[in-house]
């Protein structure tokens, strides 16, 4: 019998334009379960016209919606955050279903949410501006304003949060949004669109096209009424996206790959050390651009971080989200083939199996995705692994002899979001975190992502920042007003 844990709730599967759930031109998406590939339902989708819509439904609701009251708005904000708590277990069993990731972790996503909606309701109150030293009868103000209409574009790993960290921030402002989300992963969007209408955000105010991914992306970002995109993806689409901006210039925020070292200095506690790499990197089955990717271990405790962390994979359980295991499958086929490859590279280059290392695809593993937790030892420079963004639960081990070799090592990668080091010299903390090329380090701990703190990256990793008052600001435009007094 069917578990009735497992069973769809009720949901739209429309597209959400200036208020209205409105069906699609375009041939309905049909959105997999990862962990049985059952069929769960199909959404609507759309192309360039109903994406030229929802653009207008958005530029239209702009002078509206940012001329408010401010208290409205953030009173606004406010309920949508507090419909979201209400609505947890639904939001996180909808996206455990489409998306993979057991239920605790979907139910940790949403709550992230809850803290977005809340925080940055609070943080449209505080957008301050400047006055500036200025002659004798003049006055020179500085105003932030919002950009005005902005386009959103979002992946699968974070089906609810990618799409809360962008649209919380960008009404706060007095932004208006169109987004599109990730097609295997439509129904968070849409649940969350169901609580936009519900909480009474005003028609146009947020507007949600699912459908082709490059149609829509060049419907944005040739339109000039969207002024601002936010993408988090990809480094290649996020190149192509900057590109097509440029026609535009738009304001832009990119949150792409990353390849993050997690680094583990001789002093550093091996339990918690270990405790902290294991949470981190099978989170999300290791589908995170931040999951800890190139672990660097000094050589003097290698052998004793090896068994102590060998000790802690073998507990961790993969199955389905709703099974309460410790990771779920992979997103689909293709990441599967990627994982394959990796490590089939990896081990004709030398590096060893310590453990897994292989798809699951016996009995109740048939028809999901799923791939045994694995760490891999001996990893070098030779090796993929070592430079192409992982996405899956392996653990590459990688040996050093000194501070200068390690910060050599991990700087080594195109990709520069989050870092990690493990030392009880705080005074060698700062100094490596200071060499690390990365927008975010985390020192003995791995939360790096938080509502109030700023998170992006630099080099191939993107551009801008998300969360905190940074976030914010990116959808605000700076305007100077001189005034002289007659
Ligand atoms: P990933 O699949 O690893 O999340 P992608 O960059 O492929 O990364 O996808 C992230 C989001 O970008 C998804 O919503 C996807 O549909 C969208 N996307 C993919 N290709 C394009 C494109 N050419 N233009 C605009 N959006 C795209």
């Amino acid at each position: 019998m069917k578990n009735i844990k497992g069973t769809l709730p009720k949901i739209q599967t429309r597209l959400y334009i200036d208020g209205k759930w409105m069906e699609g031109s375009l041939k309905p998406n049909v959105v997999l379960n990862p962990a049985t590939g059952e069929e769960l339902i199909a959404v609507e989708q759309g192309g360039a016209k109903e994406t030229e819509q929802a653009i207008a439904a958005a530029k239209k609701s702009f002078p509206l919606w940012s001329g408010m009251e401010l208290k409205e708005r953030v009173k606004i904000l406010h309920r949508i955050g507090d419909l979201i708590e209400e609505n947890i277990n639904r939001l996180a069993l909808i996206m455990t279903l489409e998306q993979g990731k057991p239920l605790a972790e979907s139910k940790v996503e949403i709550q992230t949410n809850i803290d977005n909606m809340h925080w940055n309701a609070e943080e449209a109150r505080r957008v301050y501006g400047e006055t500036i030293p200025a002659p004798n009868n003049y006055k020179y103000e500085v105003k932030k304003q919002p950009v005005g209409v902005v386009g959103a574009i979002t992946p699968w790993n974070f089906p609810s949060n990618m799409i809360v960290r962008k649209i919380a921030p960008a009404i706060a402002a007095g932004c208006t949004v169109v987004l599109k989300p990730a097609s295997s992963t439509p129904l968070s969007a849409i649940a969350i669109f169901e609580l936009f209408k519900e909480a009474g955000l005003p028609d146009g105010v947020a507007n949600l096209v699912m459908g082709p991914a490059s149609k829509i992306g060049k419907t944005l970002t040739a339109s000039e009424d969207v002024r601002k995109l936010t993408f988090t993806g990809s480094t290649a689409v996020g190149q192509e996206l900057y590109k097509q901006s440029g026609d535009t210039l738009k304001k832009i925020s990119l949150e792409l790959g990353g390849h993050a070292p997690f680094i583990v200095f001789a002093d550093a506690p091996i339990e918690e050390t270990v405790e902290s790499l294991v949470k981190m990197k099978f989170r999300n089955n290791g589908q995170a651009c931040t999951s800890p990717n190139r672990i660097f271990v000094e050589k003097s405790i290698k052998e004793s971080f090896t068994k102590a962390l060998q000790e802690a994979v073998y507990q961790v359980t993969v199955g389905n989200g709703l099974d309460g295991v410790t990771v779920g499958p992979l997103i689909n086929e293709e990441a599967r083939k990627t994982i394959d490859e990796q490590i089939a590279d990896a081990k004709e280059k030398g590096a060893d199996v310590l453990l897994g290392g292989e798809r699951l695809t016996k009995g109740d593993y048939q028809k999901g995705f799923f791939y045994q937790p694995t760490i891999l030892d001996g990893v070098t420079n030779k090796m993929n692994i070592f430079y192409e963004e992982t996405f899956g639960p392996v653990i590459p081990l990688i040996t050093f002899k000194s501070e200068e070799q390690v910060i050599k090592m991990a700087n080594d990668s195109h990709f520069g979001l989050a870092s990690y080091l493990f030392t009880k010299d705080l005074r060698l903390a700062e100094k490596v975190s200071r060499a690390l090329q990365y927008g975010m380090v985390g020192i003995n701990n791995t939360g790096i992502s938080q509502p109030e703190a700023p998170f992006g990256g630099v080099k191939y990793s993107g551009l801008g920042r998300e969360n905190g008052h940074f976030g914010i600001e990116e959808f605000m435009e700076i305007k100077f007003v001189n005034t002289f007094y007659f």
